[in-house]
């Protein structure tokens, strides 16, 4: 069956279909069984700048071992989550697959650290998002095709990724595509991130039972095994956190849909925020997050990996600052026309966390 045929039986009729899109910035012949999302969907996969995220900080650094998340794993549970949560409410799924695997290509090094770090430096000269970066990236700075710079994805990720970097500036909702992929961000992270604190013992089940959003997963969790050992213990209450936000999420979402009588894609867009958990959950999740903000992203363990790592992106820094003519040709190009800080932090921020790391533990030993 054709895609758009598919599209037609089975998304409602709220969702962004392919013959819907506006299309690409360089005109390209449709291609004969795969639809607009879906190819821009494997042009990500298939990029540097996505390969790159299997060795970039999600929260932890590689250094604290191998159980914990990477933004590459971060990103396909997130992309799972969304699938999940676009194919329950029939709204498209390969653009909601393209959004959740974009949504991070354009993060630094070193997770939110290197972020600070670049946009500290690029304060002057327009700033740094991680959001907007992965723009530039789709757009100019990834090299795959002779025809155009980028990826020259469709219109509609495109503004997606955007919608990202703008948040708060826009006067319309966006399409319920981008709102769940934001949505399932952040089912996947509170429940991957208390995952990991725990194997890395950062935070113990009794500092996490403070808040009702554990005690209540735990309890679910009780009601259904007896004497599990902690690790087992440990896997099905994440599971639930999982299990239980996005059930939440879907509930919610589609009883605003049914509550604003939304029949259009137009009707998603001037409406309030559509793909949101519950007011409960809500509730639940920022007493979460705000534990592990304090207990976990600030934890001592983190904020030494966290020191090194910044001096050492901070060190690439001021060196390539100093010689943006040397970089490779495609952020030479952006040297002379934005300027060498945005030349440098294009090139820095394709950089993974080993690519910094070890050259600067190298010239450290033999400083030492
Ligand atoms: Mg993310």
């Amino acid at each position: 069956m054709h895609y758009a045929e598919r599209e037609q039986l089975i998304l409602a009729p709220y969702a962004l279909s392919s013959a819907a899109s506006k299309g690409r910035e360089h005109a390209e012949p449709v291609h004969p069984y795969r639809s607009p999302f879906q190819r821009d969907r494997d042009r990500i996969i298939h990029s540097a700048a996505y390969r790159r995220l299997a060795h970039k900080t999600q929260v932890f650094t590689g250094d604290l071992g191998d159980y914990h998340r990477t933004r590459l794993t971060h990103t396909l549970e997130v992309a799972s989550v969304a699938r999940t949560l676009a194919r329950a409410l029939a709204v498209n799924e390969d653009l909601v697959e393209a959004l959740a695997l974009a949504h991070d290509v354009g993060h630094p090094p070193f997770g939110h650290a290197g972020e600070e770090l670049l946009s500290e430096r690029l304060r002057h000269v327009g700033g740094f998002n991680h959001n907007a970066q992965a723009v530039r990236i789709f757009t100019r700075l990834e090299e795959r095709y002779p025809e155009f710079p980028g990826l020259n994805l469709s219109h509609e990720v495109l503004a997606g990724q955007r919608r990202r970097a703008e948040k708060g500036a826009a006067t319309e909702q966006p399409p319920l595509e981008v709102q769940l992929v934001d949505a399932a961000d952040s089912v996947a992270y509170d429940a991957h991130d208390a995952d990991d604190a725990l194997v890395l013992e950062m935070i113990t089940p009794e500092e996490l039972a403070l808040t009702g959003l554990w005690r209540r997963a735990t309890a679910r969790v009780d009601k259904r095994y007896t004497n599990l050992a902690a690790d087992a213990h440990r896997r099905c209450v994440i599971h639930e956190l999982l299990d239980w936000q996005v059930s939440d999420l879907h509930a919610a979402t589609k009883a605003r849909i049914a509550e604003q009588g939304i029949e259009s894609l137009a009707d998603v867009q001037c409406r309030p925020l559509l793909a949101a958990p519950s007011h409960e959950m809500a509730e639940l999740k920022r007493e979460f997050q705000s534990l592990l903000f304090r207990q976990v992203y600030r934890h001592p363990r983190v904020l030494t990996h966290r020191t090194e790592a910044i001096a050492a992106l901070d060190d690439l820094y001021q060196r390539h600052l100093l010689a943006a003519d040397e970089l490779a040709p495609p952020y030479q190009q952006v040297a002379v026309e934005a300027g060498p800080e945005r030349a440098v932090a294009d090139y820095l921020s394709s950089l993974t966390d080993r690519a910094v790391l070890a050259p600067w533990r190298r010239a450290q030993r033999d400083i030492g």
